[in-house]
């Protein structure tokens, strides 16, 4: 029900539940912030939990949470576990900057979340401020731990490749030789402008000085060839790397993923500025079938892949031209 005219059959809901943040990633936001929705323009929670139903409905397999911060919701848990009561079946994860994850660790446990993903840019506190504005490193580490400590959670570790995450390699292997996390590193994709710190660095560069610390073996990835997954031997010991390079080695062929935002919009590219809005015919009386009818049109019309593009300069690459302004208004 959900395959588009190349053939890709979409089964991953990424669902922004808010536009809100508690950071202010360079990479993510323009200098001067966003102007965040109005309460009335954000879905509801049975908004949100129709939608994953429908969509459900139609196929969809795995839906992650993610925003702006989704742990900033106030309500966000409801939307969760009534998710999960009524699709015990379907896969829920969660993308979070781990800021004040430590307060919901045991519900997200309680309402059948299996997978986190943490932000987690630099070991540094002081460019953690610098990247995102505020102080909250220690909080973020020290929530990465306690996540860990349950054993429950997959987790994955995630830091957008900037010119200083380069200086830090031996950092990240010296944390991560120890836990059991994977460690993945995402090219930076263009939806701010290109600065001191927001330098784009091909992800080729990265592999080769990672080869300098020790032996990277190159293993099947799980995620519909999103991430390049290798197992690094280094000092002796295993660390699960994954590498995601959507402007070097776009992915989009292989594409099952769909979005809505926090206002009640189908994107099904990240970076399209095409969006469909569910929200309005929702709040109009439109029935389930006719929701429907609006995505199917919506995954029919999807684009081939998105139009970012690397120039030659900067030493092999820099990432141009994305549609979209920030990422935390589409969630990622
Ligand atoms: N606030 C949560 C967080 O930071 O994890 C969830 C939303 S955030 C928009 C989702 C993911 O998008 C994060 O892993 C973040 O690092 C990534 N991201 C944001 N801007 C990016 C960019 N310009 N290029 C690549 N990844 C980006
Ligand atoms: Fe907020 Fe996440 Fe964007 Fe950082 S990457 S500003 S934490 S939404």
């Amino acid at each position: 029900m959900l395959k588009d005219k190349f053939l890709r059959h979409h089964d991953y809901l990424r669902v922004s539940i808010t536009d809100k943040c508690n950071l202010r990633c360079r990479y993510c936001m323009p200098p001067d912030g966003v102007e965040f929705m109005s309460h009335d323009e954000i879905l509801k929670n049975e908004e949100f939990v129709r939608f994953i139903n429908i969509m459900v409905r139609m196929g969809v397999k795995k839906v992650r949470f993610t925003g702006g911060e989704p742990l900033v919701r106030r309500d966000f848990q409801n939307i969760i576990s009534e998710t999960h009561r009524l699709h015990p079946g379907v896969e829920l994860c969660l993308t979070t900057n781990g800021v004040i994850l430590d307060e919901h660790i045991d519900l997200l446990k309680e309402h059948g979340v299996t997978k986190i993903n943490i932000s987690m840019d630099t070991l540094s506190r002081q460019r953690f401020m610098e990247l995102t504005g505020r102080d909250s490193f220690e909080a973020v580490k020290s929530n990465l731990e306690k996540v860990l400590a349950t054993g429950f959670f997959d987790v994955k570790v995630n830091a957008v490749l900037l010119k200083n995450t380069l200086d830090e390699l031996k950092d990240f292997l010296d944390y991560f030789q120890d836990r059991d996390a994977t460690l993945r590193f995402i090219e930076r994709m263009p939806v701010t402008a290109e600065d001191a710190f927001n330098e784009f660095i091909p992800s080729d560069r990265l592999i080769e000085l990672l080869s300098g610390f020790g032996e990277l073996k190159s293993v099947k990835a799980d995620d519909h060839g999103v991430a390049m997954r290798y197992d690094m031997t280094y000092n002796g010991k295993k660390i699960r790397l994954g590498i995601i390079p959507p402007m070097t080695h776009k992915f989009c062929a292989n594409c099952n993923r769909l979005r809505i935002t926090s206002d009640g919009h189908l994107k099904t590219c990240l970076h399209s500025v095409r969006q469909y809005d569910l929200k309005t015919p929702a709040r109009n009386g439109a029935s389930d079938e006719e929701i429907m009818e609006i995505i199917s049109k919506a995954v029919k019309e999807k684009w081939d892949g998105h139009k970012m593009e690397c120039s030659g300069d900067n030493g092999g690459c820099r990432a141009i031209h994305s549609e979209i302004k920030s990422m935390s208004s589409v969630g990622g």
